[in-house]
């Protein structure tokens, strides 16, 4: 065994044998009866009034004094007495995602927290205090309702922390119960790849491997522009009879089956993510990818559709918290490094402006090698990730490595089994 492979497997081998304390999500069907729908419709407009409310006040706040208010969900219930008929909990779930977005906008490239509108991922959040929150063969628990009808296709495993109802837009109920649960490490492959963001493809992997968007994609989208044509047209018409839109039932009826649509296409993209992901973890031990900007990378016209359908980011992030729940690796290339616009043969980098993004081949002029350019580029990430796994087995010691943990900007603590080094 070389001493680049033998390091390598230290490395990994420790994470394997960390047990991490990790946060799963189960997401449910919801069948709640009338009764049960009013509630939540209550508790959702609770939620999103306390939110509007807290954060508009904050604003008002900052501009008269350029100071911070500390405002609580508390300090509303005298003025508005109904804000009593829904959980304590729920509202106190509201100043904990306000003050989430606030860091997020702080700290990173997200946008300045905004007002919340009715229709529009509508949720509130609970939590379970001593089994207030519990899953049954049928049913699911909450606190203030008691049980509610669910589609439970997956047994929980863990300790519940809490639950997340939402309705969408075409009037479905979900609960996304959090659980804490211990990693199960998937078994070792040996097996190490990098991944080069697709122009054509979603992905090409460094074995040569190219994985494409799925097509029942394009077929879904194209009904999604039929139907959203239809409302164009309904909305006119509701518009030249002088009808409220949301008195016309011809217009709600199609806004429902544009909205079904738009879910379904989410679904099978949401599904295709996890799938992919998952085949990653499972048959490789070091996953290597770029550090994407992809908000600056949109601005590109010629990428934007290919980068918004491919919901690369959401894959990103998907790999992130696969590789802590199965004890693998990801390790995050900075996004400067050029991969596409280097010779995997023999280290020649191009200059500016010699690879357009049109070009899909080019030869490499220092050493003639005929290069792919997803492949290349792929190949490129993979070793740029191993060359840095190995550097940081160098410098720190194995102890150091298993006890390193990091922050991430959500709070979370992390063990080293997603590595970035932008
Ligand atoms: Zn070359």
């Amino acid at each position: 065994m070389s001493y680049e492979a033998f390091a390598l497997q230290q490395a990994t081998g420790i994470i394997y044998s960390m047990s991490a304390c990790i946060l799963k999500a189960y997401k449910y069907r919801l069948y709640p009866n009338t009764e049960q729908q009013e509630f939540f419709a209550k508790s959702f407009g609770c939620a999103r009034f306390v939110w509007n409310k807290m954060l508009h006040d904050k604003i008002e706040h900052y501009e008269k004094t350029k100071t911070t208010l500390k405002n609580t969900p508390a300090q509303y219930k005298k003025e508005f007495e109904w804000l009593k008929e829904v959980g304590s909990l729920a509202l106190a779930n509201v100043q904990l995602d306000l003050q989430k977005a606030f860091q997020s906008f702080f700290k990173s490239s997200f946008g300045f927290p905004k007002f919340k509108r009715k229709g529009i991922k509508d949720s509130y959040t609970t939590n379970n205090q001593k089994g207030t929150v519990a899953v049954t063969s049928r049913s699911i628990k909450l606190p203030k309702i008691g049980l509610i009808k669910a589609k439970i296709d997956r047994e929980i495993n863990g300790l519940i922390k809490s639950a997340t109802v939402s309705k969408t837009p075409a009037g479905r109920y979900f609960v996304s119960v959090l659980v804490e649960t211990i990693a199960q490490p998937l078994p070792k492959t040996n097996s190490s790849v990098g991944i080069d963001l697709g122009i054509t493809d979603f992905i090409v992997l460094s074995d040569k491997t190219e994985v494409v968007n799925p097509k029942f994609l394009a077929k879904y989208e194209k009904k999604l522009a039929r139907e959203q044509k239809i409302l164009a047209k309904r909305r006119e018409v509701a518009k030249a009879a002088n009808r409220k839109l949301s008195e016309s039932r011809n217009y709600q009826k199609q806004r429902l089956k544009v909205a079904k649509v738009y879910e379904k296409i989410a679904n099978c993209r949401k599904n295709f993510l996890h799938k992919t992901s998952f085949n990653l973890i499972k048959n490789h031990d070091v996953i290597v990818i770029e550090d994407l900007n992809v908000k600056g990378m949109v601005k590109n016209r010629r990428l934007a559709k290919a980068i918004s359908d491919s919901s690369w980011s959401e894959f990103a992030t998907m790999l992130t918290y696969k590789a802590d729940w199965y004890g693998k690796q990801l390790v995050k290339i900075d996004r400067w490094f050029p991969s596409s616009k280097t010779c995997s043969g023999c280290g020649h980098v191009l200059g500016r402006g010699e690879l357009t993004l049109a070009i899909r081949q080019w030869q490499c002029p220092s050493c003639n090698a005929v290069l792919d350019r997803d492949y290349n580029a792929s190949i490129n990430i993979l070793n740029e990730g191993l060359r840095y796994l190995l550097s940081i087995t160098k410098t720190l010691g194995a102890r150091e490595l298993a006890q390193s943990i990091c922050i991430t900007s959500d709070g979370v603590q992390r063990t080293p089994s997603s590595l970035c080094i932008t």
